[in-house]
């Protein structure tokens, strides 16, 4: 008979579920993961992972259409959407496998199935009565199936959902969640994208890439809103320059059918309203955690507007319950997720652990032209009362920019006056999203401009520019 009692289960196999049962099987703990529909959650399978790949193609397209800038000849280019989508799915598919190959290698239990809490340390799982997003996918091999299981520990990694506004009903066919805009059909002529986030934002980059003419409203005067205002300044100039409309300040008041497609009424803070014709509409209006039908309200653990409230190590009011990732509260992030499923583990071995410091997590956005940043914004280190340096360095004097083509980006250093301390990095601009791990560190150690001007940066790299930028908040800058 299969074994039904563990140290720790698991519900969710999102990275930050999966994260977790793996870091707990290293440390000894007898673990199980449950899951009603596909291992990596829609980080893997809806989110972070099938977005690069077609914002990869979009990339790859671009360059070609500028081929002859690099001296090279590129007739007829053009896509197939069925291939692209194809390649977006096998990659989502590859790396979706590969957690199932991590989980057997780490001895970790798989439950597939629907679970909820029917009271502490214990966990009934049932079929998932909620429909799959298509295509579902089979349950792994070697997977445990309905039944009452038990742990001392529960975690509850269930994740998040797209959130529906109302009047703006995502529909399946004209009005979209992120699911159908990963995998579209063709490429719609005209689309309209409600909300300026990380998601609608990389989707109007990616469809504008494509030829689709792309319209963006933000209910905020600034898209992407938790992003330092000059960066966000910057990346809307360059998609405004590749032909995408944006429309600040604004909200979609309603949406209506039309023959064809869909009308949007737009109302703005100031002025009349106007209206928009489109192919498509995608919803992008944040997510909302799962935190339904799990059994939580009868145990008394705490929720707040769809969070379920934790300390820093993930310990929910109720002893016994955690919760980690999108379930546990902004920023909705996957590294977010799996640093946290890491540490709430540690913390139910025992071990010494610091809880999760919000303010050193990066945000990046995978758009054409990339955006990352970490820390505070320089408008959030001045409400802070501090006196702030703040040092900017462009990519047009960058070597290593020119010599790739992609000589427009800006990046943002922002330090502490009085100690030096590297405060927060912004940047836009070409592969900043794999740069911006340096300051993460910088920042994790604590670091001063001392040691960051003291250090060697590569040439010819686009790393150039960050020392540059440091240089800079010191009245030191070499080029420029
Ligand atoms: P999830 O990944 O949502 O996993 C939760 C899992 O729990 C799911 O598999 C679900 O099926 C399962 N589950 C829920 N309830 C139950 C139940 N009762 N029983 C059994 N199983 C259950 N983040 C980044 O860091 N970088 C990015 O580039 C990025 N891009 C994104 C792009 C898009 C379009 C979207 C939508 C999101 C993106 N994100 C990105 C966010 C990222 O996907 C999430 O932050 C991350 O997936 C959260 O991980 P999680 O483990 O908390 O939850």
């Amino acid at each position: 008979m299969a074994d039904t009692t563990f140290d720790v289960i698991i519900i969710g196999a999102g990275p930050g579920g999966y994260v977790a049962a793996i870091r707990a099987a290293q440390l000894g703990l007898k673990t199980a993961v449950v899951e009603r529909e596909h291992l990596g959650g829609i980080c893997l399978n809806w989110g972070c992972i099938p977005t690069k790949a077609l914002l990869r193609t979009a990339e790859v397209y671009q360059l070609m259409q500028h081929a002859a800038d690099f001296g090279l000849t590129a007739e007829g280019v053009g896509y197939d959407p069925a291939a692209v989508v194809k390649r977006s799915r096998a990659v989502a598919g590859r790396l979706n496998n590969g957690v199932s190959g991590l989980l057997k290698k780490n001895k970790v239990a798989v439950i597939w199935g629907e679970a909820r809490l029917e009271k502490p340390g214990e966990v009934t799982v049932a079929k998932s009565s909620r429909p799959p997003v298509l295509p579902a996918l089979p349950a792994p091999r070697g997977v445990l199936g309905e039944g009452t299981y038990r742990a001392s520990h529960i975690i509850l990694a269930t994740g998040a959902r797209p959130r529906v506004l109302p009047g703006i009903e995502p529909d399946g066919d004209r009005i979209w969640t992120y699911f159908e805009a990963m995998k579209p059909p063709a490429i719609p002529k005209s689309l309209l994208v409600i909300g300026s986030g990380a998601i609608g934002i990389e989707f109007a980059s990616f469809y504008r890439s494509l030829g689709a003419e792309v319209t963006v409203v933000e209910i905020l005067e600034q898209i992407l809103p938790a992003e330092d205002d000059e960066i966000a300044a910057f990346a809307r100039k360059r998609f405004e320059k590749q032909g995408i409309k944006i429309i600040t300040g604004a909200k979609v008041a309603s949406l209506s059918k039309t023959a064809s497609g869909i009308k949007a009424e737009i109302k703005a803070a100031k002025g009349d309203p106007t209206t928009v014709e489109v192919e498509r509409v995608i919803s992008a209006v944040g997510v909302t955690g799962n935190v339904e039908g799990l059994g939580l309200e009868a145990l008394g653990v705490a929720i707040d507007r769809g969070i379920i409230k934790t300390d820093g190590v993930g310990r929910t009011n109720v002893q016994g319950i955690y919760a980690i990732g999108d379930v546990a509260g902004p920023p909705m992030l996957a590294h977010k997720a799996e640093h946290e499923g890491v540490i709430c583990v540690e913390a139910i071995k025992g071990l010494n652990v610091h809880p999760l410091d919000k303010l050193k997590i990066p945000g990046c956005t995978y758009c054409l032209p990339q955006i990352a940043s970490v820390g505070l914004t320089e408008a959030s280190a001045k409400a802070e009362g501090r006196t702030v340096k703040v040092g900017r360095f462009p990519f047009i004097g960058n070597g290593k920019a020119i010599a790739l083509g992609e000589d427009q980006g800006l990046i943002k250093t922002i330090f502490d006056a009085k100690s030096g301390e590297l405060l927060g990095a912004h940047m836009v601009g070409a592969e900043v999203t794999e740069l911006i791990q340096g300051f993460v560190i910088a920042m994790n150690l604590e670091t001063t401009e001392e040691e960051l001007i003291h250090a060697v940066f590569p040439h010819p790299t686009l790393s150039e520019a960050m020392h540059e930028s440091v240089l800079d908040a010191y009245g030191r800058v070499i080029h420029m």
